[in-house]
Parts: C-alpha cells; structure tokens; sequence
C-alpha cells in the first residue's frame, strides 16, 4: 500500500512529518509519497516557489526511507503553468505509476471538511482510500453521501484499491506552517516546531521574512 501527503509544506513541519512517519507504521505502507503542490486551488499561491518547498522536504526526510518527496505537481506545473495542482490529477497519475496497489490519501480532519470544495472530489474515490487524519481544534464533518464509504477497520483498505473512507487518529500536534511563516516574520525561535535542517534552510535562503 502506498500513501500519499499533499499540501503546500510552506514549510514542512513536524505536524507534517509525524503524520506521516506514524500512518506508514499504522498501516505498514511501503512508502508514504509527500507531494507538495505547485499552484494550490484553495490557498493563494505561496511566494515561497514550490521548488525550494520540495527541497526542504527533501531536507526534512533525508534520514528516513519510505519517505519520499514526489514532484508531479511541480513537473505538471512545469509543463502547462495554467493548471491548477487538482488532487484528482494527481492521484489519476499515482494510480498509473502503482496498477496495483492500494492508494491511501492522508488528509488533515481541516483539509477533509473543505473536500466538497475540491475539484471532481468524488472522483478521488475512483483512485484511492481516503484517511481523515485527526488534527487538533478541528472536528470532522460527516458527510450524508459518504457513509456508506466509512470503513470500521484499517485492514478493510487492504481488501480493495480504492473507494474506503477511514478516519484515523494520530499524535496530535497543534503545529502550522502558517504560525510557522509569522513566527519567521517576528524573528522568534521557531525551534523544536521543524526540523533544524529546514530552520537553517530558511535562513539561508531568507525566507519568510516579512509578514504576510
Ligand atoms: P498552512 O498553515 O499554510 O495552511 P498547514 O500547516 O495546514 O499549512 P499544509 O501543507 O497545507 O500545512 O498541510 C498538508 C496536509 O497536512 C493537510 O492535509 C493538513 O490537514 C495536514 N496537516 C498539516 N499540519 C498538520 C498537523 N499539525 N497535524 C495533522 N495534519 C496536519
């Protein structure tokens, strides 16, 4: 089973990285692929390029196999720069690459209460399982037509490629790249929030210098 994180990572952050390091071990997936997205349809575009948020991933990550910074956003981006980074693209891609497997799509109990805002959201469900990740201060809406989706189990997912819905808790770390951004923009410590590497990284590169 293969899982995927998409976001922004303007920048990666420890919320980010123990989400993932524990849905891998949870639901023993080979990989977790971590795709940040190049032209974000519900955020405005983030000044920071995606290019330089893929390699602080990449930064973050550097220890850990079976995490892994996929860039198809960004070479999609790359190709036709009008397009928006639409999930279901993306996930139509993933399942091309991985025929066989099963696709797990992490999202933040925040992100999961926005999905009917997505493009073809319920197409998602033609490529992948989606996991609700419990994030703090948030609280998952249920949604009537996706009842009949919810799997009571985690084994459940392994049974089918795609098409589950399962919401799963996880270490809840109150940690945002947005108080992340205001935090570099006052010049306080933001340490212990993101990995050091990535710190000295923003530093290096000036970023998130003024406030937003
Ligand atoms: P921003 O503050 O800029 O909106 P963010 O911290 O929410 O950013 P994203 O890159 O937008 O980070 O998040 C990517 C995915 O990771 C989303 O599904 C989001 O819900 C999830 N996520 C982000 N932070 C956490 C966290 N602390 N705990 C659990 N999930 C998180």
């Amino acid at each position: 089973m293969i899982g995927i994180l998409g976001g922004t990572f303007n920048p990666i952050h420890y919320g980010h990285l123990r989400c993932a390091i524990e849905v891998k071990g949870l639901f023993g997936l080979e990989q977790v692929r971590l795709i940040p997205n190049a032209y974000p349809p519900h955020k405005e575009s983030p000044e920071v390029p995606a290019l330089l948020r893929a390699q602080m991933i990449d930064l973050a990550i550097k220890n850990h196999p079976g995490l892994v910074c996929d860039r198809r956003e960004i070479d999609r981006y790359l190709q036709s720069p009008s397009k928006q980074s639409f999930m279901v693209d993306t996930l139509a891609s993933l399942r091309e690459d991985f025929p066989e497997q099963p696709l797990l799509l992490f999202i933040g109990n925040d992100a999961f209460n926005q999905l009917p805002n997505w493009h073809c959201w319920q197409r998602l469900f033609d490529y992948a399982h989606i996991v609700v990740m419990a994030r703090p201060g948030w609280k998952a809406q249920a949604f009537d037509d996706l009842k009949a989706r919810v799997a009571e189990n985690a084994g459940d997912l392994e049974q089918a490629q795609a098409g589950k819905l399962f919401f799963q808790a996880v270490t809840l770390l109150d940690i945002s790249a947005t108080a992340i951004r205001e935090s570099f923009a006052k010049q306080q410590d933001p340490s212990f929030l993101l990995p050091d590497v990535v710190i000295e990284y923003i530093h290096h590169h000036q970023l998130y210098q003024s406030p937003e």
